[in-house]
């Protein structure tokens, strides 16, 4: 009984506490993005993953999935480029921050500008938004993630976060990097950042706080994981872990899809036809087959699990096809 009085106060003072904050952060009538719930969202079944014959694919260029209302996830044809690498869009209040750019740079292939503009001139006609403010950022410095970056140097009304090391830890706001956590709020939509190096060492993970998304980038996906350096993504690996005993996870969200729907194989490197893909999102569980890996793994080498590979300072090139 005492309990319950308890439980029935708390949540009384943590109503009056969230509409406060609701009221601070959000114009009259504008979108509210509550973190006290998972705001639901759906995968597709399957993404287009490319075809056999490359020529003969009538696959967009972009394909746009509607998560949920304010959350796209964007995947390059896998036709254009194999890699076909996921991209995020994300809205808030008055502003939509893109991740990542794909890996083509020609519009006339890789029409992205076009594709972002009409996705925020439809989703500010859907929810009477207006004057969008765009964000282009990315997950980390490589090239097949920010091989389109160019399409948006013109465009009006844009951040450009910037393709160096300094620019990113400048925009972020980090001033202890990789392990500070860093809050961030895209228009009433709240965000905590992190640093993930390791793949690369400018890489950061994104945590939102409305979907209960964790975004891991190319530090963590169904494929092969290259570490440049093993200390840095070991320690990235436990950080990620410390973020999800800290705030609720949906799932873990990422850049590609490599592995087949068999345990430990994956495609050749270059395929550009995936039939039977498994999904690209992923579990806490498979985050904690990497936290086991961090503490068993100590030398050079490909290691395979059942939904990674590790490529523990190997060259990008090695592959573990027969
Ligand atoms: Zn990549």
């Amino acid at each position: 009984m005492l309990i319950k009085r308890g439980v029935a106060i708390v949540m009384v003072t943590m109503g009056i506490f969230a509409v406060e904050v609701a009221m601070s952060l959000v114009p009259k009538g504008g979108l509210l993005f509550p973190s006290s719930a998972a705001a639901p969202g759906e995968f597709p079944d399957q993404w287009i993953h490319g075809s056999k014959s490359a020529m003969d694919n009538t696959d967009p260029a972009v394909q746009v999935h509607r998560y949920n209302d304010h959350t796209y996830i964007l995947r390059e044809n896998k036709a254009i480029n194999y890699e076909g690498a996921f991209m995020y869009v994300f809205f808030g209040n008055g502003v939509a921050l893109l991740i990542d750019q794909g890996s083509t740079s020609s519009p006339a292939l890789f029409p992205l500008r076009e594709v972002v503009d009409e996705l925020i001139a439809n989703w500010e006609a859907e929810f009477d938004q207006s004057s969008t403010h765009l964000i282009v950022a990315n997950s980390h410095l490589h090239g097949d993630h920010y091989a389109a970056w160019n399409q948006f140097v013109d465009r009006e009304d844009t951040t450009m976060v910037g393709l160096t090391h300094e620019e990113v830890m400048h925009y972020w706001g980090f001033s202890n990097y990789p392990d500070e956590r860093l809050e961030f709020d895209l228009g009433g939509r709240n965000f905590v950042i992190t640093g993930t190096p390791g793949h690369q060492s400018s890489e950061i993970a994104f945590y939102d706080e409305w979907t209960d998304l964790l975004y891991t980038g190319d530090m963590f996906y169904r494929g092969r994981l290259y570490l440049e350096d093993w200390d840095a993504w070991a320690a990235s690996i436990k950080r990620l872990r410390a973020m999800a005993d800290d705030y609720p996870v949906s799932h873990l969200i990422n850049n590609h899809i490599e592995m087949t729907r068999m345990p430990t194989v994956d495609y050749p490197i270059g395929t550009t036809w995936q039939p039977s893909e498994p999904p690209m999102q992923m579990s806490l569980e498979m985050l904690d087959e990497a936290v086991t890996a961090t503490q068993v793994i100590d030398q050079a080498g490909i290691y395979k699990y059942a939904d990674f590979l590790i490529y523990n300072e190997v060259p990008w090139a090695y592959t573990t096809d027969p």
